[in-house]
Parts: structure tokens; sequence; C-alpha cells
């Protein structure tokens, strides 16, 4: 019998269903769902998404925790999701606390939640979670019932802005982490739950965390600041403290071939497939990418494990799509073996095979060829980022208009209708002239898809985003473009493109406006005074920032205001303000294994007009000396196995 706190609210629940949205995304008990008996295990994990059931459900990250949480007898793991405002409404009427799907138990029962940030907007959501649960907003308020409150994901590499709500956070992947910090709670708890030398239980709980130097806990770090505003230091409070925090890096993808048991959906939700992850990191030196920066070194899975994680995970599943997933998957060092072997052993089957397809090649089009057999050939999608040669040698991705060209007549030639581009605006020394080249670029491309094909369907689509300096990365110093420039921007080459009467019909224009992506960076690169503003927004009826529907700048820019009010920074100052190399960032205690000197001399070189230098591949030339592999004691793991994938019988 669960202690009475933990008791499932679901009886309270259900009578509320038929008053809400979608009611069934509350309801749990997904195939592959896992469910254990309260009293046998000694530690619990409440695993949330900060966002609906509809996006958070997929997310791989919390799959994989569940299971490799799941699979010890003494620690259970169960999943909680944001609740829409409706039905926020009706808890908060009925006094019911923030639960879980897989038991509908009460979030607070548990001894910690462990939150998973994807993006920076998903913060109002966690005060929501942390509100409707009964656990005090602000870590210093919370006591023995309450559980410890974890972020990770990569928002997590600066979790400053939120360090007011959370107790601890984690970098890096999460895999053994879970697992070391589950054992540190249980021997906490074997020892009956003691506080030592003046601490409270908690606090002891929490030091024991930080001194492990894998675990950043802010309320044992000082954080001083000039009187200009900017930060003077950050330095540990607590003897035994570390003054660094490093990230995690799993080693042996081989080993750990999660989703074993992939959660199918009951509901609607974003991504209906299984997902591989066919390897984690990119050295390819972008330079606005925070997740191929902070996820260093490159570490493949062998085609074997591939081959075995798809077919367990179809049967396990019923799903009939598989995702090969990664930061760049075609760059996998035996793509070729595993799109062909997949593709043969599938073949005349109902499963299809994606790839996201972002690298601007005329292999990239042979693989999704092999990869389409099954399918229709919809849509392709490139990612040049920048709009002329000049920006893209600015952001480290070389690749020519001719390459482009020539990749786009390969799709057309072999039957691909669509092709989707995607770009950035708003990055750093860019000019109208370079986004109205994406116009000049889009037309050329139906030019030459017209040519190749001698058809005149072809559709093109542009899809721009602002773009978002991010700590961990060579523009972390850079000043963010304001919205107004970037919506004028973006205007401009929208007129042109629906000005031209020979192909502005052909391309299609997707950008959302510049003025999510300003909050977007003030939440990315704040201190801790941020969490104020969070605070005000989330108290002024701020929810689900990242859907445009629920988001209001305007609340943002009054909070901003109101919270800053006696201090000589505004939101000016977090976003579109230049910083220099003295500058002590906020996340700069946090180790992502990334020399600074080196993220430095790489964001000089971008903006050097007359530089020249390429930041090549560390897969396939020779390191240049980033950092990470010698401070995390890492090294590149990549192919050649020589494996074939051997067609199954079964199929
Ligand atoms: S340290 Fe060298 S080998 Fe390792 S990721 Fe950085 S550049 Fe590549």
């Amino acid at each position: 019998m669960p202690a009475p706190h933990a008791e499932s609210v679901f009886s309270r629940l259900e009578p509320l269903l038929p008053s809400v949205q979608k009611p069934i995304q509350y309801v749990g008990g997904e195939l592959n769902a896992t469910s254990k008996a309260w009293d046998e295990v000694s530690v619990r994990w409440a695993l949330m998404y900060p966002d609906a059931y509809e996006v958070g459900q997929p997310n791989q990250g919390v799959q994989i925790l569940y299971e490799v949480l799941n699979e010890r007898d003494w620690i259970m793991a169960e999943r909680t999701y944001s609740v829409w405002p409706d039905m926020e409404k009706m808890m908060r009427e009925n006094g019911i606390p923030q639960f879980t799907v897989d038991n509908h138990r009460p979030v607070r029962a548990f001894d910690v939640l462990g939150v998973s940030f994807a993006t920076e907007l998903g913060y109002t959501n966690l005060l929501t979670a942390l509100d409707l649960a009964g656990i005090p907003l602000h870590a210093v308020d919370r006591g023995e019932e309450d559980p410890v409150v974890i972020a990770g994901g990569h928002s997590a590499f600066n979790p400053e802005p939120v360090s007011d709500f959370v107790d601890a956070a984690v970098l890096g992947d999460g895999e053994e982490i879970v697992l070391a910090i589950s054992e540190v709670i249980r021997e906490w708890k074997d020892e009956g739950m003691p506080g030592l030398g003046g601490r409270t239980s908690r606090d002891e709980l929490l030091y024991r965390l930080a001194v492990s130097g894998a675990v950043y806990v802010p309320k044992f770090y000082d954080v001083d600041y000039l009187p200009d505003g900017r930060i003077k230091r950050v330095a540990p409070n607590a003897s035994g403290v570390p003054w660094r925090v490093h990230k995690h890096t799993l080693m042996d993808l081989d080993a750990w071939p999660y989703p074993k048991k992939p959660l199918v959906p009951l509901a609607e939700t974003v991504h209906e497939r299984f997902s591989v992850e066919i390897f984690r990191g990119c050295t390819r030196g972008c330079r606005f990418c925070q997740a191929g920066m902070i996820t260093r070194p490159v570490r493949e899975r062998s085609v074997n494990t591939i081959g075995d994680m798809v077919e367990n995970g179809i049967r396990k599943s019923g799903f009939e799509e598989v995702g090969l997933l990664s930061l760049s998957s075609a760059d996998h060092t035996e793509i070729g073996e595993v799109a062909k072997g997949l593709a043969d052993r599938y073949d005349g089957s109902n499963v299809s095979l994606s790839l996201p397809s972002t690298r601007v090649d005329a292999f990239n089009i042979t693989l999704a060829n092999e990869l389409s057999r099954n399918g229709r050939r919809s849509g392709l999608t490139f990612a040049p980022e920048g709009g002329s040669e000049r920006m893209r040698r600015v952001i480290n991705k070389m690749v020519t208009e001719e390459d482009l060209i020539r990749t786009v007549a390969t799709a057309y030639s072999h039957g691909w209708r669509q092709v989707k581009l995607y770009f950035m605006c708003g990055l750093p020394t860019e000019t109208d002239e370079d986004v109205l080249e994406i116009g000049e670029l889009a037309k050329k491309v139906i030019a030459k898809g017209r040519e190749v094909s001698g058809r005149r369907d072809i559709r093109c689509t542009v899809s721009i985003g602002g773009f978002v300096p991010k700590p961990h990365t060579p523009f972390q110093w850079a000043a963010q473009l304001d919205h107004e420039t970037t919506d004028e921007r973006l205007k401009k080459l929208r007129d042109m493109v629906r000005a031209d009467k020979q192909y502005g019909r052909a391309i299609g224009f997707r950008y959302h406006d510049g003025r999510p992506g300003i909050i977007e960076g003030l939440l990315s690169r704040g201190d801790r005074r941020v969490g104020g503003i969070i605070e005000e927004v989330w108290r002024d009826g701020g929810r689900f920032d990242g859907w445009s529907e629920h988001f209001s700048f305007d609340r943002w820019v009054d909070a901003s205001k109101r919270a800053l009010a006696d201090s000589p920074v505004d939101l000016d100052w977090y976003t579109v303000r230049e910083r220099e190399y003295s500058e002590v960032l906020p996340w700069d205690h946090l180790d992502s294994g990334l020399d600074r000197d080196w993220l430095w001399e790489d964001w000089q070189d971008a903006i050097d007009p007359d530089s020249t230098v390429e930041v090549e591949d560390c897969r396939w030339t020779p390191c240049y000396d980033c950092g990470v592999c010698p401070q995390m004691d890492t090294e590149i793991q990549i192919g050649p196995t020589g494996q074939k994938l051997l067609p199954l019988s079964v199929v």
C-alpha cells in the first residue's frame, strides 16, 4: 500500500475528464509503460517534460531515463507532463495536485522531480507544475517532504535563470548520472536521512550531490555583481563543493541501446514513430549550434546495434515508421550500409524509414532514395542556414551555391518534387543583402528543378528561424539582432519573393516573428536575476510560451521592467548587447569541456572579414583542440566496423 500522500488521484480526476480538451492525454497506461508497487522500491523519480503530452510523450530523453531507472528493481520512475490551462483550472478548483500519468500519483510524493528542458520557453510550465504539485516555487522554501527538483536537457547548460526554482541541474548525458544520483539518495535514506555538519536533512542530501562533482547545486554558489550589472564572480560557499561542475558523457552507446521498449502514445503526438539514435555528438563546428558544441565528441552506434534496435523497437511497439536520428545522420561513417541494410531488410513490408536530411550533398539524396524504396518521395530538407556564401563562412557552414544547386538538381531528377531549405536570420554581421540572397537562391533552385525534371509543379519551401545566441558556443558573446530589424528584413525578403512573377508562386515562405526569439535569448543567456522575470510572467498568467497562441511578448517586456526596476540591467542588456572576452558569463563555472579561449578565437575568426579559417570536422581531420576530449577524458568513437546487416527471415 502506498503511503496516503502517494495514493492515486484518479478517482477524483476521472469525473473531470469529460470536461477538458483531449482527456486521453491524462489517462496513461500506454503500451510498454511500467507500473511498480510504491513500497517495493527505495528511490522514486517523477520525470517531467514541461510541455503537453503530445509534445512531451515522444521525447527520447525522458523515455530513455524512464526505462533505465525502471530496470533497477529498487527504483521507480513515472512520468508527468504539463496540463493544458483548462485542466489546470479544473485541478485548482477541485484540489487535485500535479500527477503522474502512469499511476496518477501526486508528484510531491516522489523523491526526485527530474525535468528535461529542451527549450528555455518551457520554464513557466515548470512553475505551474510545482505550484499544482504543492511544492514551494523557491528551492529555499522546500522542506523534507518535498522532492529534489533537478533540471536536465540542453537548457541545463545554463540553468541560472531557473536557479531559484530548481534544487540542482545535471549537464550532459543522463543515463549514468540518474543512477549515480539514485545511489546517493538510497544511501542517505538508508542512513535515516541525516542532517550533518549543521546542515538540515535536505541540505545534507543536496550537499552530498554537490560534492560528488557530478551535480550542480546553485545554492552552494554565490554570485557577486559589479556596479554596472555584470557578474564579478561565481564562487562556491561550502567547503568541498567544486569550483566547476562537469558535463557527463556516455562513452559506449552500444552498451546502452535504449529505448528497448518504446512507449506507444495513447493520444495523437508530434512524432508517431520509433526513433533510433545512430550517433551522439557532432563536430562539424557550425558556430551557432549549441547542440553540436555541448554533445561532443562523436560516438557512433555500430551497424549491428542499430539493426538490432530497429528490429526490436518495431516488434515491441508496432510502429511502422522508423527515424534514424542524430544531429547530422548522414555523417555516420557507415550510413550507406545502414540505409541499404535496413532498406533490404524491410523491402516490401509496411516499415518506412527516414533520415532527417540536412546535409547538402548528393550522397544524401542516394540515402534518401534508398530509404524511400517503400514509401513516397514527398519532401527533402536541407539546411544551408546562411543565405549568402559570406554568411555561411561566418557560421562555418561551408556550402557553396554550386553544391546546393547540384544537390537539389539530383533530388528533383530522382522524382522528389518538394525541397525545403532551412535558414536563419539575424546572424552576426548579417545585412539585408545577405537575407535577400535567400530569395535568389530559392529562385535558382526552382529554375534548376524545372530544367532537370521537365515539370512545372516543382516547389521549394524556405523556412526561416531567428538566430538566438546560445551559451557554450562561439556566438555566446554575440549581440542578438533586435526583433524589429529581424521582422523588417524578413518582410523585404517576402515582398521580393512574392513580387517575382516567374518563380514567386513556386516558393513557399515560412517564418515566425522575431519576438519569441528575443525572450528565448533572454532565458538562454540570462543569469539568476532573470528568475524574477520568469516568476512575474508566470504570476501574470504565462503558460506554454513555446506555443505562439499562448506566448505574449508584452507580458515578458512588462515583467522584465518590473523585475529589473532596481537593477542596472534590462531586457536589451541581456539580448542585443555584445559581450567582451573579460566578462564573466553566467555559465562559466559549468564545464561543457569546450576551451573558452578556443571558443573566443573561433568567434574572432567568424567576425573577421579577412579570415579564411575553416573549422573542419575532426572526425576526418586532425583534432583542432576544442578542448573537449582531454578535458572530459573522452575520445571520438567512429567506424568503420565493416559489419553488414542481414535481412531477417521473419519479415
Ligand atoms: S577535442 Fe579535438 S577530437 Fe575532441 S571533439 Fe574537440 S576537436 Fe574533436
